[in-house]
């Protein structure tokens, strides 16, 4: 695995351009390596989140909501795609011309870099540790840097794309994190993630969020949401039965029996009711019990 150019880089700590990994000629902070991975972190640096909270945004109405809890279009898929990506994203990214960047934060061990790089883009993962990759991970390279991603090594408007999944539940203090991400992406280019919903409490996770949550996050920091939709094929039931303490096929296969009574019940009420807007009844029940919410948002243009 190649680093890319360090013209995308800058220093954590006092935000100037970084020339080498090795250390920041303007603020003098040296950095470590992990097994050879450069571990772009500041030990003592401060960022300020800029929080202006609108009266607009303390209810959200149905209308509102329509507009934005609405199922993405996917991708005609050949292949088989790696560990979490979605077909909704994956046809934000078959859009990409060849050149462009990608950004990973929270890459795990790299698994996503070949199918990124088999396309013709240029691919940045970054993570926090080495040490929370599991063994079956690591085959595939790794981070090309460690980082927080509250305080991203990279200066401003960098990438095409910023690709997230599963990694916001972990984070400390989501709305500056998210306005880091805005800061790294190209005006006219995507965010694209998840975070959890209804999974139980792991891996020292902070902030599960509801579709609204996802909404006022990605809101706050400016981004403008195509769409927000229940994580595909994962619903709660299953999530808490996956990942519970002792989970086992039994407790899997009961989690995806009673996601699909819950299913079959709202169905039936549906019909039976012939509500208006069914699409959208649908997609909020699903929502309702979903084990991660998913979206895709845009840095506008300006
Ligand atoms: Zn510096």
């Amino acid at each position: 695995m190649k680093n890319p150019s360090s013209e995308i880089l800058s220093c954590p700590n006092c935000s100037n351009q970084l020339v080498s990994t090795d250390g920041c000629e303007f603020c003098g902070l040296t950095f470590q390596k992990d097994e050879g991975t450069p571990v772009l972190i500041a030990p003592n640096v401060n960022r300020h989140v800029q929080f202006t909270f609108k009266s607009d945004r303390s209810f959200i109405s149905d209308g509102q909501l329509e507009q934005l809890l609405i199922d993405p279009p996917l991708a005609s898929l050949s292949e088989k795609l790696p560990y979490h990506l979605d077909p909704a994203h994956v046809y934000i990214f078959n859009r990409l011309p060849k050149g462009s960047r990608v950004l990973e934060i929270g890459c795990g061990g790299g698994q996503n870099r070949k199918f990124f790089e088999d396309k013709g883009w240029s691919y940045v993962g970054v993570d926090i540790s080495k040490e929370r990759v599991s063994d079956w991970l690591q085959k595939y390279g790794g981070p090309n840097y460690l980082c927080d991603a509250h305080f991203l090594p990279f200066r401003d408007q960098q990438f095409d794309i910023v690709y997230c999944a599963a990694v916001f539940e972990h984070l400390a203090c989501p709305f500056l994190a998210a306005q880091e991400l805005y800061r790294v992406v190209k005006p006219g280019g995507y965010f694209l993630g998840n975070v959890s919903f209804l999974e139980p409490w792991h891996d020292r996770s902070y902030f599960h969020m509801t579709p609204l949550g996802v909404i006022e996050l990605l809101t706050q920091a400016e981004f403008h949401i195509e769409h927000i939709w229940p994580g595909r094929g994962y619903s709660g039931y299953f999530a808490l039965a996956a990942m519970g303490s002792r989970s086992t096929k039994l407790l899997k296969v009961l989690g995806k029996v009673l996601y699909l009574s819950y299913r079959m019940e709202h169905k039936f009420k549906d019909l039976i009711r012939n509500n208006k807007n069914q699409s959208f009844k649908d997609i909020a029940n699903r929502a309702k019990v979903a084990g991660a919410i998913d979206w895709i948002a845009l840095r506008p243009e300006k």
